[in-house]
């Protein structure tokens, strides 16, 4: 790719985390990761190989192993960026890895330690600082926001509805590049602020434990911090600078198959996949620099991080490792995505005077406010003077002392003459009340009109007090530069942080010139190739020999890349074949349920509903009742034979009711009889007999049975009808467990 002179390679870093207590207990088998931190350089061992093969070496621009602290990585790796957006530049800062690798480690950290706090935390901590230590002539404005991609769609953190929430829509913009459409952006004036902002974000976060991370991120986060610095420029105009940082938590970069998810999961990892797959082939198409077509519309991920991939940002890359031998074909695949994205060439730029700040949309409106204020005060302290009618001394004296003198001698006069207004219209109610000679009517006419002046007074006041609130609130969202907003910088830890910097940077540099003294090496040997003793010709035909050697090495570690490159092909392939086997059956079980329980004429009706919006990249359904008829339908009108019911009823019922219920049914005593199952027997025919001459001769003369007969008769009148056949069985059971009753 052509470099132009102000174009910067996308930085990367990478990080490796220490063992964790599953892996330790798995057995010694050791790292497979080793990092010369002086030379910037990854050596990854093979665990599965033979000892004779060479290991593979990567360089990047800074690395960091399982002792590295987070203070470090920030102030070495990200501080200058950081740095560079409070100038006006766009940064982005994102962390790629397989899962559990230290992604949301190193972005986030433990927030309550010091020693822990992450890149985020710090950033909050750097921009603030800045602010209160910059110039007393700079304004400032810092927003933040916080979206997540959950399932391809983009959704608002900080939206209080974030559960029921919509999906958010990608736009684009000349002016500002790939956008989001309504994200909610909240004005932040203190460290306070932003980290509340964050919180609230946090908590609506996706999360859920796979079998590699308990709180494993299940959604791309992204917190987006823009800065916004006014200052005078030599012209005498304010100009405006705004810079936009991007924070960017990626969900892991697992194999489906290593998490052990199913279902839900499985789908969340297979959507995760595919937009990591999309940023890699981004990745991959801009290290290139051959192929003209960079596949940022791919996924929801890429079009919004096109700016910081080949656009107009500075771009760190914290590529995350973890150290465990089961993980070697994972950590392979982010050390050579993050060795691709060493080759990505940005574009900065300071955004200088941009049409859309919203700090000159503050500054004009503060100076709108505070205009209207003064005409109110000014307005007051004519009536004032008017009132007084000698006008004030002290105004000769105190209006050359410079505008803020000026207006607050202004507002003292407005309070001033309120409070002399008020005085004056009581004693004139006084006054009023006192005088002899005025007739009550009269006297009742004047004190109302002076009450009215007072209202009148009162609510004047109270809309300027309105007034300057909100002027105020105003003011108070841009911070001014030169005023300690953080108490505890002194001196002394300016002193230590600033040598602390300087430390970071003498590092980089040593890293970088010893990256250079090794490529340098190689090139020196062809250089000495003048030799005038034979003892010289062979010393040069060693090194050539050694160079061979070393060339034939590189050409094994080509192979090998080769080789790898392949099979991760061939396993993202069958994962993806997976992918789409799933997708088919879901579609062939959809297909079904259309076919067969969806009537033809409603799927036709829900295929002419629907229309593809290019813009999204999906499938909508156009509304049901056409927009613009919207307003002009109606409710249908309710049939004539239903005036007065809830729905059309019939004539019969209508009479009914006109009747009331019918009075046959009322007072019925209904009840229920079972059936009687007894069978007929003989020695309790005759005793039934005895005892009631004119009952059935198969009825049981047991208490209960008796009973039940009187009743049933009560109800019926048609004894007959109660003996049946199957009566025999219980009357069989009930004899032989009560012999005594059947003699
Ligand atoms: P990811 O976001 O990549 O899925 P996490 O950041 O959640 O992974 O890290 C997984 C676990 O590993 C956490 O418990 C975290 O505290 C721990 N961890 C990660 N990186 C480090 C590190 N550099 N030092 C100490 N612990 C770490
Ligand atoms: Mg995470």
């Amino acid at each position: 790719m052509s470099k132009n002179k102000s174009s910067e390679s996308v930085k990367v870093v990478v990080r490796c985390r220490p063992l964790n207590r599953k892996e330790e207990s798995n057995g010694p088998a050791g790292c497979i990761v080793q990092m010369d931190l002086r030379l910037g350089q990854v050596i990854l061992r093979n665990p599965r190989a033979p000892a004779s093969e060479p290991q593979k070496t990567f360089t990047f621009d800074a690395v960091y192993d399982a002792n590295s602290k987070q203070g470090d990585l920030y102030d070495e790796s990200v501080r200058p960026l950081i740095d560079s957006v409070l100038a006006g530049f766009n940064g982005t800062i994102f962390a790629y890895g397989q899962t559990g690798t230290g992604k949301t480690y190193t972005m986030q950290g433990a927030w309550m330690d010091p020693e822990k706090r992450g890149v985020i935390p710090n950033a909050f901590d750097h921009i603030f600082t800045h602010i209160s230590r910059s110039q007393s002539d700079k304004q400032y404005l810092v927003r933040a926001s916080y979206l997540e991609i959950y399932l391809e769609e983009v959704l608002d953190l900080l939206d209080p509805n974030h559960g029921n929430a919509r999906a958010l829509e990608l736009r684009e913009s000349p002016e500002s590049g790939v956008y989001v459409r309504d994200l909610t952006s909240c004005v932040c004036k203190s460290i306070k602020e932003i980290e509340e902002v964050m919180n609230v974000g946090n908590q609506a976060r996706a999360v859920a434990a796979t079998d590699m991370n308990e709180h494993s991120s299940r959604s791309h986060a992204l917190f987006l911090i823009t800065v916004e610095c006014s200052q005078p420029g030599p012209d005498g105009r304010k100009h405006i600078r705004v810079g936009r940082l991007n924070l960017v938590d990626l969900a892991g970069s697992e194999r489906q198959a290593k998490t052990g998810v199913q279902g839900e999961r499985l789908k969340e990892a297979a959507k995760i996949n595919l937009s990591l797959s999309a940023l890699g082939n981004v990745i991959s198409a801009l290290a290139d620099g051959r192929s003209g077509h960079v596949p940022y519309r791919d996924s929801k991920l890429t079009r919004l991080l096109q700016d910081s991939l080949g656009g107009n940002a500075k771009t760190v890359m914290v590529a995350t490792l973890g150290p465990a031998p089961q993980h070697y074909d994972e950590t392979l695949t982010t050390l050579r995505y993050a060795n691709r994205a060493k080759n990505i060439q940005n574009q900065p730029r300071v955004n200088e005077d941009p049409k859309d700040a919203l700090l000159r949309e503050f500054q004009m409106e503060i100076a709108r406010l505070r205009a209207q204020l003064n005409h109110r005060k000014w307005r007051t302290k004519q009536k004032k003077e008017q009132v007084d009618g000698e006008g004030w001394e002290r105004d000769g004296d105190e209006e050359t002392e410079g505008e803020e003198d000026e207006e607050e001698g202004v507002e003292k006069d407005a309070e001033e003459y309120v409070k002399l207004e008020e005085q004056r219209l009581e004693r004139e109610k006084q006054d009023i009340r006192e005088d002899q000679f005025m007739l009550a009517e009269e006297k009742q006419r004047l004190l109302g009109e002076k009450e009215k002046m007072m209202g009148v007074l009162r609510k004047e006041q109270e809309a300027t007090e309105q007034l300057t609130a909100k002027y105020k609130a105003m003011e108070s969202k841009l911070l001014v530069g030169g005023k300690n907003i953080i108490d505890h910088t002194n001196e002394q830890q300016k002193m230590l942080e600033g040598k602390r910097h300087e430390i970071a940077e003498q590092t980089r540099s040593e890293r970088e010139i010893q990256q250079q003294m090794l490529v340098r090496d190689d090139e020196t040997v062809e250089l000495r190739e003048t030799f005038t003793s034979l003892q010289q010709e062979v010393e040069a035909k060693t090194k050539k020999l050694k160079k061979c050697l070393k060339l034939y090495a590189k050409l094994q570690c080509i192979k090998a890349e080769i080789q790898d490159v392949n099979d991760e092909h061939v396993r993202s392939r069958q994962e993806l074949e997976q992918t789409q086997n799933e997708l088919t059956r879901e579609l062939k079980f959809k297909y079904l349920i259309i076919e067969n329980f969806i009537p033809p004429e409603e799927k036709n009706k829900i295929m002419n509903r629907l229309t593809f919006d290019p813009e999204e990249d999906q499938w909508k359904f156009q509304p049901l009742v056409p927009a613009e008829s919207k307003s002009s339908s109606q409710m249908k009108k309710r049939p004539a034979s239903a005036v007065g019911y809830k729905r059309p009823i019939s004539q019969y019922a209508r009479v009914a009711i006109v009747m009331g219920a019918h009075s046959r049914y009322r007072a019925e005593n209904i009840m229920f009889l079972e059936l009687d199952m007894t069978p007929p027997n003989s020695a309790a025919l005759d005793r039934s007999t005895e005892s009631e001459p004119n009952q059935s001769h198969s009825l049981d003369n047991s208490p209960t049975k008796d009973r039940r007969v009187r009743k049933s008769r009560s109800w019926c009148q048609t004894p007959k009808s109660i003996t049946s056949s199957s009566s025999n069985v219980s009357l069989a059971a009930c004899h032989t467990a009560t012999p005594m009753t059947a003699q």
